[in-house]
């Protein structure tokens, strides 16, 4: 099967748009950045990079009669939000586990931001003491017998819709957006810089532009992956494995090689969710010279990535650099403390 041969259930506006950032680029004095926004691509709840990979999880729920989305994440995650968003879109309900991912003291953690727009939408929000993993727990297997037990037909989404058949193809479509947008802007986008969690936004990226080179006559690029959970041994290898399946599901023809899996670490810090000085900095100086909002959790390690990258000349001067802001501010009103 090829991508276009999936079902894809449309969340989004459409293709999320692409600008420079000329005066972050001026700044920096290398590459010419440029944004893809996620973080404005749909109208529910804010949207993200998770309602992308939605778009694919959709029709296959559908198609299995479910009438409950069960999802997990932590306290302040993306995530269970934009499931969240979209059941309600559908008319669906969502059960979330949300566990304490973050060691974050922040008084209002678990009133405010994402955890507040899940509460909004009617989600059945509980809140659970297992810490960060994106393996199964017991709130999780409950979660779902629960749903069960009230006659309902849940589905289940991983952490990040990541550890999911499906969980690539959304990126990989991005991939292919990317190319079309190209076409019409009159660029190509040597450098992709995107931050990596789960992986299955960075892993569809990888297949999806395999696909681009091995059936559509692209031409290669680097996809460069900056880890945020400071877990970089297991990073590496979810991205590495999702990419090949994906690459397999959709039909790219030869295996990924491992030198088209790159995931850098540095910016993490030494927690996931705990942001660091290069992540402050990073947040400021994009705030302040573009005007464009990025959180602590992940994007901000990313845009930290990518301006040492730029800097240091790792990518050079004449690159056309697209940086994947994959949205998620609304967490930023848990780390109010951090920006008085
Ligand atoms: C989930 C998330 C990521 C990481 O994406 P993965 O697919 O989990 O690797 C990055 N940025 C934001 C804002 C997110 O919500």
């Amino acid at each position: 099967m090829a991508l276009r041969d999936f079902p894809r259930h449309p969340l989004t506006f459409g293709p999320s748009p692409i600008h420079p950032l000329d005066r972050l680029s001026n700044h920096l004095g290398g590459a010419r950045i440029w944004a893809k926004r996620e973080d404005v691509n749909s109208g529910l709840a804010f949207g993200g990079n998770k309602t992308r990979k939605l778009e694919y999880l959709i029709p296959d729920a559908l198609a299995q009669g479910a009438d409950t989305l069960v999802s997990i994440g932590g306290i302040q995650s993306n995530h269970t939000r934009q499931v969240a968003a979209v059941a309600a879109h559908l008319g669906l309900k969502a059960v979330l586990v949300q566990e304490q991912w973050v060691d974050w003291p922040d008084s209002v953690n678990d009133r405010v931001g994402n955890i507040l727009l899940s509460r909004l939408t009617g989600a059945d929000v509980r809140i659970s003491a297992d810490g960060f993993g994106i393996g199964f727990k017991d709130s999780w297997t409950q979660a779902i017998a629960d749903v069960e037990a009230a006659g309902g037909t849940p589905y289940p989404i991983p952490a990040g819709a990541s550890d999911h058949r499906l969980g690539g193809l959304g990126f990989a479509n991005w991939a292919h957006e990317v190319a079309a947008q190209e076409t019409e802007l009159g660029v190509f986008f040597d450098t992709i810089v995107v931050c990596s969690v789960t992986g299955s936004t960075h892993a569809g990226m990888i297949a999806g532009f395999a696909d681009l080179v091995a059936n559509f006559g692209g031409a290669r690029r680097r996809v460069i992956g900056i880890d945020a959970s400071a877990k970089i041994d297991a990073t590496r290898e979810q991205v590495a494995r999702i990419a090949r399946n994906t690459a397999e599901l959709i039909g790219v023809g030869r295996p990924i090689s491992d030198d088209e899996v790159t995931v850098l670490e540095g910016w993490a810090g030494d927690y996931y969710g705990i942001p660091v000085e290069s992540t402050n900095n990073a947040i400021r100086l994009t705030a302040s010279l573009e005007g464009v909002i990025i959180d602590p959790v992940y994007e901000g390690k990313s845009m930290a990535g990518l301006i040492d990258l730029v800097t240091s000349g790792d990518i050079g001067p004449d690159s056309n650099v697209l940086y994947a802001h994959l949205g998620g501010q609304p967490a930023i009103n848990a780390y109010s403390a951090l920006y008085h």
